[in-house]
């Protein structure tokens, strides 16, 4: 029997494809094997969203070719599609197939084993109109699954290559949406998280279907637990979507809306599409509309031209917005963006000072936000046994708000939503008791 490894690179939707591509090998009889064996076809799915990225891919490439060298290397993703040439440079390497058309891989590999030429399956991104259908029925995670409903982004923010390895907007159909739904619960997960590149900008592409549209049709998925929203911009949450929010039972209280930063002449650098004022009235609104929400946010500190002032200017607005946790990136040049070529970059030991009070403000603020809910029942849908106190008979898992909660329970509560009380908050783990399961009765309503 023939054997395939993968490695992935990068963010939540190249897991996502990974696990579509191996789906693909699966039905013509391959067998998976880890990275570090011995296999007949090696998978790289690449990343290219900073340099850093790529060189990593390349790192990765190279430890395949090593591994076996009479191997088919394969290499797909997003580094794949932006610069093909410097992959197929790299000796050993067998196929390359960049964001697009993945379904013909195993062709690909076919035409190589009988050519021995390298087999180069790159097309011009930015032609592409339709969603690549890759099917994901199942996962190695058997509590959350994810969901892509969109692929690329119109956008083009100065900092990002990412529109230029996925190219432009293209929402999957909301029949093949609802139909893996269904698959996915039918196979047991009671979570869907829906992801994409631009996740909330579903539907910008269609004429009257939108984001709202395909939110009620998965509140009308029997046996689904909860939706969560991978990620939304600011100006993406219109009425219809907050309406959503506020009376589908089975939205989660948590969004994640990027900020990137909270100075205006920094957002109109980076080509954002809102200013400070649209977004804090966005968040306002949310927060009344679903009281207790969590709202998780990204920010870029030490982006070109961000002087002292911008920055404090932005660490004021997100102490006054009270998000729940932030993820904090240091601006990394990206060759080939608009940013990377911008004059005034700031200075690394800054960004690094930045970074650090970030991440100091980021606990302060998810430790506010969980205690809050001391003392309070959730739902929580535990995930595994927590690895990081093996023996303790604690398991860990999420609540729709996303506060992860550990608590002693046992193998056959994972993947059911549980009840949860909150005994002690913390910046990242909290600690709780078991209440009971709630599965098999009617669910409560949502203020537990
Ligand atoms: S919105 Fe901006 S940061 Fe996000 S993928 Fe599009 S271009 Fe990149």
């Amino acid at each position: 029997m023939n054997t395939v490894a993968f490695h992935t690179l990068g963010c939540k939707v190249n897991a996502y494809e990974t696990e579509a591509i191996w789906q693909l090998f699966q039905r013509h009889g391959y067998d998976k094997v880890e990275f570090d064996q011995q296999a007949d076809v090696y998978v790289i799915n690449t990343c290219t969203v900073t340099n850093t990225g790529d060189r990593k891919s390349r790192q990765m490439i190279r430890r395949a070719v090593r591994q076996n060298p009479e191997a088919v290397v394969a290499v797909t993703g997003c580094y794949a599609q932006t610069s093909p040439g410097e992959i197929l440079e790299i000796p050993g390497v067998d196929v390359v197939v960049g964001t697009q058309g993945r379904e013909k891989l195993l062709e690909y590999i076919e035409e190589h084993r009988q050519t021995r030429q390298p087999v180069n399956a790159v097309k011009n991104i930015m032609k592409a109109r339709e969603f690549e259908e890759l099917d994901v029925p199942t996962f190695s995670d058997r509590t959350r699954a994810s969901l892509k409903i969109q692929e690329g982004c119109n956008n083009f923010c100065t900092f990002c290559i990412i529109p230029w390895a996925r190219g432009l907007l293209r929402s999957r159909k909301p029949e093949s949406v609802l139909k893996q739904a269904h698959q996915l619960v039918e196979a047991g997960y009671k979570e869907i998280v829906l992801t994409g590149i631009h996740t909330g900008g579903y539907g910008e592409d269609m004429e009257d279907y939108k984001l709202a549209d395909l939110l009620w049709d998965l509140d009308r998925v029997e046996g689904l637990k909860r939706i969560r929203i991978s990620s939304i911009e600011a100006s993406q949450i219109d009425e219809r979507v907050i309406e959503v929010l506020n009376h589908s039972e089975k939205m989660c209280r948590h969004l994640h809306i990027p900020l990137q930063a909270g100075d205006d002449a920094v957002l109109k650098r980076m080509r954002r599409r809102y200013t400070v004022d649209e977004y804090r009235r966005k968040v306002e609104h949310i927060q009344q509309a679903m009281p207790q929400v969590g709202i998780t946010t990204d920010v870029i500190v030490g982006f070109p031209g961000e002087s002292d002032e911008m920055y404090e200017n932005g660490y004021r607005l997100i102490e006054e917005l009270q998000f729940s946790e932030l993820h904090v990136f240091p601006y990394s040049q990206r060759t080939g963006t608009p940013a990377a070529r911008m004059e005034d970059q700031v200075d690394a030991e800054v960004k690094q000072e930045r970074v650090q009070r970030l991440i100091q403000l980021s606990d302060r603020l998810s430790l506010q936000y969980a205690s809050r809910f001391t003392g309070d029942v959730l739902e929580v849908i535990p995930e595994r046994p927590y690895k990081e106190e093996p023996d303790s008979g604690l398991y860990m898992g999420y609540s729709d708000n996303y506060l992860q909660v550990v608590f002693p329970g046992n193998d056959d509560l994972i993947g059911k939503v549980c009840r949860v009380r909150l005994d002690q908050s913390s910046s990242d783990v909290n600690r709780g008791t078991f209440v009971r399961v709630v599965d098999e009765v009617p669910r409560p309503s949502r203020a537990v």
